[in-house]
């Protein structure tokens, strides 16, 4: 029995199912699901991410959250959050990094958002000697104030796919054709979510929309509001969503996104707009992730890493900095959205 068979039987028997649903399944599986069985992440991987890169990009971050904490006036205690934390690799060097900053690590509830068991025990060896708090959703984030990271989390979240006829709209679907998993159109509906794309799009186009996105954003950006923090929210995707951005990847190289569920990470691009909208708070403008961990300061700390490497660790590093700052690699395609309270200060390195 694979996922693939599972799909296919519960289509024969109930009908298409949507992407997004499709997707979850892709994910999360409790049997098959990509993030239940497998080891995503580094060279040996399907993909390789930003933390998994350099140790520069954790660090950096853990300082701007510190400093946003110390802008705030040192709340204590807070919760440090990570939605989706993967290996735990970021949250490690966060930590280091931050705890250099007289009373931040002893103020901090160090809280992982995490569907996955599997990779809950990854992260415990990762960060081991830290109390940690495991969340299944953002919902029971505690009443606190809240400095928040998440990389690459929301385009693991499933995305409904939308054709626009004249003023209604087909949905995406996965259904059956020869026995075959493949992608079909639903019947011509409204959707009153999308009414507002009926201005900004034509017939013929497709739009994303991802149902669990702002949910999170609300929760995270009202946390923020009543209790103050920040939130870093890293990802590649748009301002706007058009288009069809579903991806799947399996060993670093594009792969058919309904070919083998459940052996491929499948993701979409993220919609940054939807999330400002559904935060009650104030966001920043959506920065290159180049142009974000320059301001932070990325080169200084580079040449001080790279002052004790020689030969084949120091080409390594060289790479890594251009990997994840150039515009033609992580540097553009990656954006970092902030939230921070309403007549409080942008996180550092971005712009309200
Ligand atoms: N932030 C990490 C990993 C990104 S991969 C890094 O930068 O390396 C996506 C992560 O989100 C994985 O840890 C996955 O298990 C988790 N995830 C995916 N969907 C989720 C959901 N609905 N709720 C909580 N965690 C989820």
């Amino acid at each position: 029995m694979s996922l693939s068979d599972l799909l296919k039987a519960r289509i024969a028997a109930d009908g298409p199912i949507s992407v997004a649903e499709y997707m979850h399944e892709c994910l999360l599986h409790p049997e098959f699901g990509y993030y239940v069985t497998r080891e995503p992440f580094g060279r040996a991987g399907d993909f390789v991410t930003a933390p998994e890169i350099s140790q520069m990009f954790g660090e950096l971050i853990g300082l701007a959250l510190a400093q946003a904490w110390c802008d705030q006036g040192s709340p204590s205690p807070f919760t440090l959050a990570e939605a989706g934390p993967g290996r735990g690799t970021l949250m490690a060097d966060i930590l280091r990094a931050a705890g250099q900053v007289p009373g931040f690590i002893d103020a901090a509830r160090v809280t992982l958002i995490e569907a996955s068991d599997r990779l809950r025990n990854v992260q415990r060896e990762t960060i081991a000697g830290v109390d940690l708090h495991f969340l299944e959703s953002c919902d029971a984030l505690p009443e606190a104030p809240l400095f928040l990271v998440a990389n690459e989390f929301f385009d693991a979240l499933p995305i409904r796919q939308f054709h626009r006829s004249d003023a209604h709209w087909r949905e995406q679907q996965v259904g059956l054709q020869n026995g075959r998993l493949s992608f079909g159109l639903g019947p011509e509906l409204p959707q009153p979510a999308l009414s507002a794309r009926l201005d900004d799009t034509a017939p013929g186009d497709i739009v994303e929309y991802c149902p669990a996105a702002a949910p999170v954003a609300e929760m995270v950006g009202r946390r923020i509001s009543e209790h103050g923090g920040v939130a870093l929210i890293i990802d590649y995707g748009d301002w706007h969503s058009l288009g069809d951005t579903l991806q799947a990847l399996q060993d670093h190289n594009p792969a058919d996104p309904i070919a083998a569920p459940g052996t491929a990470d499948i993701t979409a691009h993220v919609d940054f707009e939807a999330l400002s909208i559904a935060a009650p708070c104030a966001h920043t403008k959506p920065t290159p992730q180049g142009v974000f961990l320059e301001r932070l300061g990325i080169t200084a700390r580079a040449r001080a890493l790279a002052a004790g490497l020689s030969g084949d660790a120091l080409e390594q590093h060289i790479a890594a900095h251009r990997r994840l700052t150039h515009p033609e690699e992580m540097g553009n395609l990656f954006k970092v959205l902030g939230l921070f309270p309403e007549n409080g200060s942008p996180p550092p390195g971005l712009d309200a």
